[in-house]
């Protein structure tokens, strides 16, 4: 279960506490909700109070980023509070393309007398894409959030898909990579990344692939990082003791012999996230693919970027997470548009120019619960609301929108910050999911 944060009178954070614990002190009236995403409560009278040491744990990833927060407890690790972060990469590119499009337009209608510029942009050194910046800033958003409402001690990140150190001498004197040695495991990341995802002879991708000796090990093949390449079950058993040339991949043996490159390995975003990590002047600890795998693999939980977060780095070794705890789903959703008003297909105005966006109080983004109590919609939503001019509100919730829905129904539980919140999916039915999808595939 999710823990609920807690803040003293005097708003310094203390230690998060169980649901039902802030359920009662609500209850009595002892505490005030202070934040409904992530979930927190201000306590009246009490200041101050024992707390353990909570460390914040991000794996970033380019669609989804897992956060995790773990307390050390007398009796080990625990997830405490974890959420996924889902970014708006492709989004923020096609906007900017749509305002590129909007300004060109109106540069031909209005501004035609002024002289073109152009070529005449400076780019920062280490600048990232806007759509990958946008990443590193709804991280650290959230990492902000929960060093201000929780008593966060270090942080913990996943920088680098595998140890490039322990690479370069797999490189050259080969190492273990038997399943269930981390170095295999950071040796099956390395493979991975320099074959592309994909078999190595078929070009298959998205199966699960096996590290296959170019040279079988039967024939005098070596452990050696530069005779292993990734393939599918199938190309591996039809190789079977054939080397890759007599296979039919005269090629390979020559692209196995060249090491990854350095910078194919490097992803700016992670790097730049880290910069900025360090910056909150807390210890960070550092981690790698292929340990997150390793940690997560010998404790047999499921794949979730949550459950990957809580695994990173030598902290993952050994976490305990509750079976019914649920992540909270959180969506990157930016903030408003940029056109003045609604074009045809022509590009002629189809609706009038904006008006405020505020109306009956309530604003697009602001997450609503709305008790309905007579007509067709009778019943309860929470979720996203879509405001209209008219008073006639759209409300996203988890299973589906409801149109229509007239403002005063309407009771706001967390103004508009740019993200969507929904509930998660728990650990016990993610652990029955891989169950059923490993029975289906076998
Ligand atoms: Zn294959």
């Amino acid at each position: 279960m999710q823990r609920v944060l807690v803040l003293d009178k005097n708003k310094n954070t203390l230690m998060p506490c169980h649901l039902a614990r802030a359920r009662q002190l609500l209850k009595q009236g002892k505490a005030a909700v202070f934040r409904q995403y992530p979930f927190t409560i201000i306590l009246k009278e009490r200041d101050g109070a024992d707390i353990q040491p909570i460390t914040i744990k991000v794996d970033p990833g380019s669609k989804t980023t897992g956060i995790a927060m773990v307390a050390d407890f007398k009796g080990g690790k625990r997830v405490i509070w974890a959420g996924e972060l889902t970014h708006r990469g492709q989004q923020i590119r096609d906007k900017l393309l749509s305002r590129r499009q909007v300004r060109n337009s109106r540069r031909s209608r209005k501004t035609r007398y002024r002289p073109a510029r152009f070529l005449n942009r400076r780019r920062s050194e280490g600048k990232l894409a806007p759509s990958l910046q946008s990443r590193v800033e709804n991280t650290l958003t959230w990492v902000g959030h929960l060093c201000r409402w929780s008593p966060v001690r270090s942080l913990s990140m996943e920088l680098v898909r595998f140890d490039t150190q322990l690479m370069q001498n797999a490189e050259i004197s080969g190492v273990e990579y038997q399943q269930g040695e981390l170095a295999g495991y950071e040796v099956r990341e390395y493979l991975l990344e320099k074959w592309g995802r994909k078999c190595a002879y078929c070009h298959v991708t998205d199966t699960p692939l096996e590290i296959d000796h170019i040279t079988p090990k039967s024939r005098g093949g070596s452990n050696r990082v530069s005779n292993l390449t990734m393939a599918c079950h199938a190309c591996n058993q039809r190789k079977g003791s054939q080397t890759a040339t007599e296979f039919g991949h005269p090629n390979l043996q020559q692209q196995a012999k060249q090491p990854l490159k350095d910078a194919a390995a490097v992803n700016a975003t992670r790097w730049a996230l880290r910069r900025h990590m360090d910056n909150l002047g807390l210890p960070l600890e550092v981690g790698t693919g292929g340990r997150t795998k390793f940690n997560r693999a010998r404790q047999s939980y499921p794949k979730a970027h949550w459950i990957d977060a809580a695994c990173v780095g030598e902290s993952g070794e050994q976490i305990y997470i509750s079976p019914s705890h649920t992540p909270l789903q959180i969506k990157a959703m930016g903030h408003q548009s940029r056109q003045m008003c609604r074009v045809d297909e022509y590009g002629f105005p189809r609706t009038s120019a904006k008006q405020g966006r505020v109306h009956f109080g309530f604003q697009t983004g602001d997450m609503v619960k709305a008790v309905v109590t007579k007509g067709k919609k009778c019943g309860t939503y929470i979720g996203r609301v879509s405001v209209r001019a008219k008073g006639f509100f759209n409300i996203t919730t988890p299973t589906g929108t409801v149109q229509g829905i007239n403002y005063r129904y309407c009771t706001p539980i967390h103004k508009s910050d740019g993200y969507f919140y929904e509930k998660g999916e728990a650990l016990s039915s993610a652990t029955t999911r891989v169950a059923v999808s490993l029975r289906q595939n076998s």
